[in-house]
């Protein structure tokens, strides 16, 4: 069986750590940092096979060198040449095995216009969303439109509910709060965001969540909610999805 693990990276990365049980090797994404990586296989004692790369930011990618120098593994990332040490530049409709796994590639341009999400197919789903979509929130557009984000998080949208979701940092309180200003009126969110609240307390992650729920409480994922339409309708343009979505983008940027 494969059982996914977050190794904690910088403040608030999480570097995902795929491992089949019966093997000593494994697969690491987006390894912004390889000292943990290291550190974590030194001590379980397994080797790393495959490493996945969703986009070209450093928090991603700052330990491919290292851990390829040390290690030998697999990486499948973007087509962009601007990552080195790739060797297996892969975008939408492309498909990988990684520890036996099955995983398709969706091109998912928004925060960057480079991203790539990995998704596993089954029951559940794994999905590796990087900086695209996390719990309660989407990623910065740094490079692409708002428009290119709700195409990209639309995707993403039409996985099956029990998939999980494996964002690449812990801004879950953050965006929750922000969505409890977006969408005052959702009792499930405030449930949520209650859970996470004692989560984070204790240290433990809020990671993974599942599509199911994010199309619960993301308001990325549900611009066409009449509340949150009626918010949104105070902070700018709402007069269609694409405006709505662009709104609700740019209040998150300066809430
Ligand atoms: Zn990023």
């Amino acid at each position: 069986m494969l059982t996914v693990m977050p190794i904690p990276a910088f403040q608030d990365n999480y570097i995902w750590v795929l491992r089949q049980d019966t093997q000593d090797r494994v697969a690491v994404v987006d390894p912004g940092d390889a000292d943990p990586v290291i550190a974590w296989l030194e001590q379980e004692n397994l080797t790393l096979d495959t490493i996945l790369v969703t986009h070209h930011h450093k928090d991603h990618t700052g330990g491919l060198r290292a851990l390829t120098e040390r290690y030998a593994p697999q990486v499948y990332g973007p087509a962009n040449d601007a990552i080195p040490g790739i060797h297996h530049r892969v975008g939408e409709g492309d498909e990988c095995r990684v520890l036996g796994r099955r995983f398709e590639v969706y091109a998912v341009p928004g925060h960057t216009l480079d991203h790539i999400a990995f998704h596993a197919p089954g029951t559940p789903g794994l999905l590796f969303a990087g900086d695209t979509l996390f719990s309660g929130g989407c990623g910065r557009l740094f490079e692409g439109t708002p428009l290119q984000m709700q195409e990209s998080l639309a995707k993403l949208d039409a996985l099956p509910e029990d998939t999980l979701v494996f964002a690449a940092h812990e801004y879950t309180l953050a965006n929750l709060a922000f969505a409890a200003a977006a969408e005052p009126d959702n009792a499930t969110r405030d449930r949520y965001r209650s859970e996470c609240q004692k989560a984070r307390d204790l240290d433990r992650p809020t990671l993974p969540t599942t599509m199911g729920r994010e199309r619960q409480i993301n308001p990325f994922l549900r611009i066409g909610n009449p509340g949150l339409r009626e918010t949104l309708s105070q902070q700018g343009p709402v007069d269609d999805d694409a405006a709505a979505f662009a709104t609700l983008r740019a209040w998150k940027d300066r809430f």
